[in-house]
């Protein structure tokens, strides 16, 4: 098949296009604004990958042919980080949806199927934190949340963390009802908190930024210029999902060899992964001595707790937990994901690690 990728230049973009270039099944075409990422794997000059520098809210047109030629188009495209839902909820909104809208109508124009990347967060919060929020009893059970079933619970309009949710949880309502009326090919993943190799940039490196939790709490261990911080005491939990176990189930659902992916959302995470951030500090700091520290490294870094307020900005708000029931993946799939929570650890660690320990011997003139 002929895959569009748009944003396959990002974190979980350059692991997928990496897999389906060593798969070798595919030919890819890869669309991205930004080559950072992309270009160790540009540089291969495989014969399966042909990358383009393309915006989609501005190329229309490239991005036009580049649909019609296709099989099957996966959108990776959007503003996935929460530091930003606050501030910049406008700009957020029209990345996520309306530009994103476009690609669905070259989809529907072409009659192309579109695996659409939404997110966990169209979830929102827990059945139990609402109930909780109300004044009412919040002996409420903790359920995995289920593509079909569950209820997608906000927070209100000033809480601008919710716009990111909002403009995917719109998206997927289009392209079900699409589906619905015109009979359109959709698949739609919602990740759970994937973490791997190339994650996010380090602040230090970067001249600063706001990039997802683990970059800052690896950013502390490695460069010790500021502590490790928790937002509100890193009380609420995330379940991480290793990103090749999340490629493996991507790669299924982009194939769709049983011919039953159609008209379908899914969930992709691993449930039994769960910890609560400030346990995910711990552990992060336990496995950096354990298996990395070397001779000149800052000592452990503090762990002080921050408001999400002072973190991010007004408007924040949290997702309490995110526990996927991922019983439709298996059973649809037959996908079953392998890495525990210190596996996913270790490994992510180990790409910050290797990465950092070889820019340090380029500065210190070691490696020309
Ligand atoms: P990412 O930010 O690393 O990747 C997004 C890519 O889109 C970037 O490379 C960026 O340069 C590109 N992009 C932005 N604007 C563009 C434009 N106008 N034209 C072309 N390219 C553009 O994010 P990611 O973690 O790889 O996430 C990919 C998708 O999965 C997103 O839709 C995100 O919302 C969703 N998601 C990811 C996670 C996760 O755990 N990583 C969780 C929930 C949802
Ligand atoms: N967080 C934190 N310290 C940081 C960055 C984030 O405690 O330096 C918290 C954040 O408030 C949230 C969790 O870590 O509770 C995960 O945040 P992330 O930015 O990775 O994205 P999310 O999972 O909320 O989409």
């Amino acid at each position: 098949m002929k895959l569009l990728l748009l944003g396959a230049g990002g974190f979980i973009g350059v692991n997928l296009t990496e897999r389906l270039i060593k798969d070798g099944k595919h030919n890819v075409v890869a669309v991205d604004i930004d080559d950072e990422k992309i270009d160790y794997l540009v540089e291969t000059k495989s014969p399966k990958l042909e990358y383009h520098n393309l915006n989609i809210s501005s190329d229309e047109a490239e991005i036009d042919g580049l649909v019609a030629a296709a099989d099957v188009v996966v959108d990776l495209v959007a503003f996935a980080n929460p530091a930003l839902y606050v501030e910049d909820p406008v700009g957020v909104f029209d990345l996520n949806f309306t530009q994103n809208m476009k690609v669905v109508k070259q989809c529907l124009k072409h009659k192309k199927r579109l695996v659409q990347f939404s997110t966990c967060e169209v979830y929102g919060i827990t059945p139990a934190k609402a109930a909780e929020q109300f004044g009412l009893s919040s002996d409420t059970h903790i359920t995995p949340f289920s593509e079909d079933e569950s209820p997608l619970i906000m927070g209100p309009v000033k809480n601008h963390r919710w716009i990111y949710a909002c403009a995917k949880q719109l998206l997927e309502r289009i392209l079900d009802a699409h589906w619905k009326r015109d009979g359109f090919q959709f698949s739609v993943i919602r990740p759970f908190n994937f973490i791997g190799p190339r994650i996010d940039f380090l602040p230090s490196e970067a001249g600063g930024g706001s990039p997802r939790v683990f970059s800052h709490f690896m950013d502390a261990l490695l460069y010790g210029k500021k502590p490790i911080k928790l937002v509100d005491g890193g009380e609420v939990y995330r379940a991480y999902t290793y990103i090749d176990d999340a490629v493996d189930c991507i790669v299924r659902i982009i194939e769709d060899n049983n011919s039953n992916c159609e008209g379908q959302i899914f969930n992709i995470g691993q449930p039994e992964n769960e910890l609560k951030i400030k346990e995910l500090a711990v552990r992060m700091c336990e496995l950096f001595d354990e298996h990395f520290r070397a001779e000149g490294d800052p000592p452990r870094p503090e762990i002080i707790t921050v408001s999400g307020e002072e973190f991010y900005g007004k408007g924040y708000e949290d997702c309490d937990r995110r526990i996927a029931d991922i019983t439709k993946a298996k059973t649809l799939l037959g996908w079953q994901p392998e890495y525990d929570i210190d596996q996913v650890i270790f490994k992510t660690m180990e790409h910050f690690v290797n990465s950092h320990r070889e820019k340090q011997k380029k500065e210190s003139g070691e490696v020309f």
